[in-house]
């Protein structure tokens, strides 16, 4: 019996996640969910799912959800506040941590769940960019097992050799090979961009994702965070990872070994085959998705990204040879950016305007101690709301 902590539990890789584990309920125990304050979701959940704990990171929706459960006679024991989630990332009842929180606010949970040495499923791909190394020393020294769920990740893990050990060159790989879709607006006059609104680029053409991430991968700042969360988790340089545009998002990433192999993983566009990967592993299990029928897929396409279309890519790359606190700095940048974005006060090509602000006005610093990156974080921040504060407010708030 696998017993799981899932952390942003309300959102939709959560929502994928308990799909999975409701198929296997022989496999998979749910100890424990936790989420930011949509109470009314996780009181359905923990009438399904019958958690020891619930968290909510709101205190009010936290007391709100407690009297309900009460009220219910559910026994689920409800906790809240920022302490609350890292003390559900490392609970003794708990072997396997899903960490599926957005932006940086994962990080001190996911660390938490690294340092009591748990199996960690990573979809927080914001966490790693912001701690990068230091997370990485604290899975190694807790003794913890990190697994990817991000789709890319998870595809390039499968395509690499068992016991890989974060050595490219020791494994024979040259190149590894993220694909991108290119997002909704790959081929829009670059004029029209100005004018997209959130509801828009949250249309993602293949995928169904939350609306951060969805807003980062129509500015493709979602692949340049995975181009950073890739070089983390496999040991890869900067130089040996490419980003290639494949619209159709079948082959979710691909890892090119240096006697010419390129191998390739491809499945419908559905986070609950990476999941199921990673929750199962090494073994494999039903995960709910269709065959993937080859002769109805008509063609696999392929493109160079378009960096001038893309800046956000190129400032994930300038980021990530920077390094220290760089990748920190840009991913919180992105994330005051991105939600002024959502609240419709700043037009589409303003985040990649206010991010680029905020990177040249935050000094690069070494990452030390996780102060260090929290410090980057919050310059960069408050350099990007800055910057977005002396921009033109919109007419009107989009639909
Ligand atoms: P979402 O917006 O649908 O859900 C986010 C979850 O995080 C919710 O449960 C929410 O309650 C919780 N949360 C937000 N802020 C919080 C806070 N301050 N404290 C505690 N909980 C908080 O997002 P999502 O699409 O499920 O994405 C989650 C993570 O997975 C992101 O890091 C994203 O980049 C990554 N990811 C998502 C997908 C996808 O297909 N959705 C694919 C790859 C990676
Ligand atoms: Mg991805």
């Amino acid at each position: 019996m696998n017993r799981i902590t899932l952390l942003g539990a309300t959102g939709s890789i959560g929502d994928s996640t308990l799909d999975v584990i409701a198929r296997h309920p022989d496999r998979f125990e749910v100890v424990a969910l936790a989420a930011n304050s949509n109470a009314t979701k996780l009181r359905e959940l923990c009438h399904r799912f019958r958690p020891r704990y619930a968290a909510l990171c709101d205190e009010r929706a936290a007391d709100e959800l407690r009297k309900a459960l009460r009220a219910d006679a559910i026994a689920t024991e409800v906790l809240g506040g920022v302490d609350a989630l890292v003390m559900v990332a490392s609970l003794p009842e708990a072997d396997t941590v899903l960490a599926a929180i957005v932006g940086a606010a994962g990080l001190a949970p996911t660390l938490a769940a690294a340092r009591a040495g748990k199996r960690i499923l990573l979809a927080n791909k914001e966490a790693l960019v912001m701690g990068g190394p230091l997370f990485m020393d604290a899975v190694v020294q807790g003794g913890a097992t990190l697994l990817p769920i991000d789709s890319e990740h998870n595809a390039i893990f499968q395509c690499l050799p068992a016991h890989y050990g974060r050595d490219p060159a020791r494994a024979g790989v040259r190149r590894i090979l993220l694909t991108a879709s290119g997002g909704p607006f790959r081929t829009r006059p670059l004029a029209a961009l100005a004018d997209v609104t959130p509801d828009e680029a949250c249309a993602h053409p293949n995928w169904s994702m939350g609306r951060k991430i969805s807003v980062d991968s129509a500015t493709m700042m979602n692949k340049g965070l995975e181009v950073i969360e890739a070089h983390y988790l496999f040991g890869a340089s900067p130089e040996s990872i490419e980003v290639v545009v494949h619209p159709q998002s079948v082959i979710h990433s691909l890892v090119e070994y240096v006697d010419g192999s390129v191998l390739a993983q491809l499945s419908h566009p559905d986070m609950r085959t990476p999941i199921a990967h990673a929750l199962a592993y090494p073994a494999r299990i039903d995960a709910g998705v269709p065959t993937l029928d080859l002769a109805r897929l008509s063609a696999l396409a392929f493109e160079p990204p378009d960096f001038q279309r893309f800046a956000c890519l190129r400032l994930a790359y300038d980021a990530l040879r920077e390094g220290g606190t760089a990748p920190a700095a840009l991913n919180a940048a992105n994330e005051a950016a991105v939600a002024a974005f959502l609240a419709g006060r700043i037009t589409f090509t303003d985040i990649a305007a206010a991010c680029e602000a905020a990177m040249s006005r935050t000094p690069t610093r070494a990452l030390v101690t996780l102060d260090d990156a929290r410090e980057a974080d919050a310059q960069a921040r408050s350099h990007a709301e800055a910057w977005l504060a002396a921009r033109p407010v919109r007419g009107t708030v989009p639909a």
